[in-house]
């Protein structure tokens, strides 16, 4: 039975289980927000399509032998998950220059990179997730080299599963965004959520953007882009 609301972000909202101790249950929200929050709307139907999304690339991962929090789906909007502690770093991956990339370095949109490459972001609204080096992961994050070295594996190994994964429905993985977390028992599992709100998905053929882009730049209706992921995703994974 669900139990007190914990905490409550832009995306998502964290409940206790009762009668469960090292569970919780997310629900997700219908909101989209983009530039730290700067930009906002409400989008009928969002928290469904996020929700299943992630259950779907979870099972996924989960199948393929990566550790996640993720238990099962409760309902359209809801998950049942492990209870862990957030590590507040933003691990990114990158296979191809986009975004933060592109303004930073100077590389064109659509740059294929030789080799994929993890970035970390400390997880901090008030300092709008600033790119910070193993140094700052350590001293902010409370995190060991060991923790990072293990959390960067872990990320190289997600995205060789999601790349394969994604091309399956015909997109090509741009980039994504990761969160880990610890269980009760210390070990780090791959936690929060993998949707187009955290990836860039680019249509194999045509470059057509299928992600949160499509809010960010006002480009396409995101249900309807969102909505098509899902029911690609519900063809090739059982959850
Ligand atoms: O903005 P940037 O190019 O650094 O984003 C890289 C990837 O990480 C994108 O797929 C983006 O959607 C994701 N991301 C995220 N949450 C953030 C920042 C980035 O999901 N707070």
């Amino acid at each position: 039975m669900k139990g007190s609301l914990l905490y409550e972000g832009k995306a998502k909202k964290v409940y206790s289980l009762i009668g469960e101790e090292y569970e919780l249950i997310l629900e997700y929200k219908d909101e989209a927000t983009a530039f730290n929050g700067k930009k906002h709307q409400t989008f009928r139907g969002k928290g469904r399509l996020n929700n299943l999304i992630s259950a779907h690339v979870f099972s996924y991962l989960k199948l393929a032998g990566i550790p996640t929090h993720f238990i099962q789906t409760l309902s359209d909007t809801e998950q049942l998950v492990k209870q862990s502690q957030i590590i507040p770093l933003e691990v990114v991956v990158r296979n191809v220059a986009a975004g933060s990339m592109t303004r930073r370095l100077g590389l064109e949109e659509g740059t294929e990179l030789p080799k994929p490459i993890v970035e970390f972001y400390y997880k901090s609204d008030e300092l709008d997730d600033p790119f910070i080096n193993d140094e700052h992961a350590r001293l902010l994050a409370k995190v060991d080299q060991s923790d990072l070295d293990h959390i960067k594996a872990a990320a190289h190994k997600i995205n060789k599963h999601l790349q394969v994964m994604f091309s399956e429905i015909e997109l090509r993985l741009i980039d994504f965004k990761l969160e880990f977390g610890r269980l009760h028992d210390g070990s780090i599992v791959l936690s929060d959520e993998i949707s187009p709100d955290t990836c860039r998905l680019w249509d194999q053929d045509t470059n057509r953007k299928m992600d949160k882009d499509v809010f960010r730049n006002d480009i396409e209706d995101l249900v309807e882009i969102y909505e098509i992921i899902l029911k690609r995703l519900e063809a090739i994974v059982h959850v």
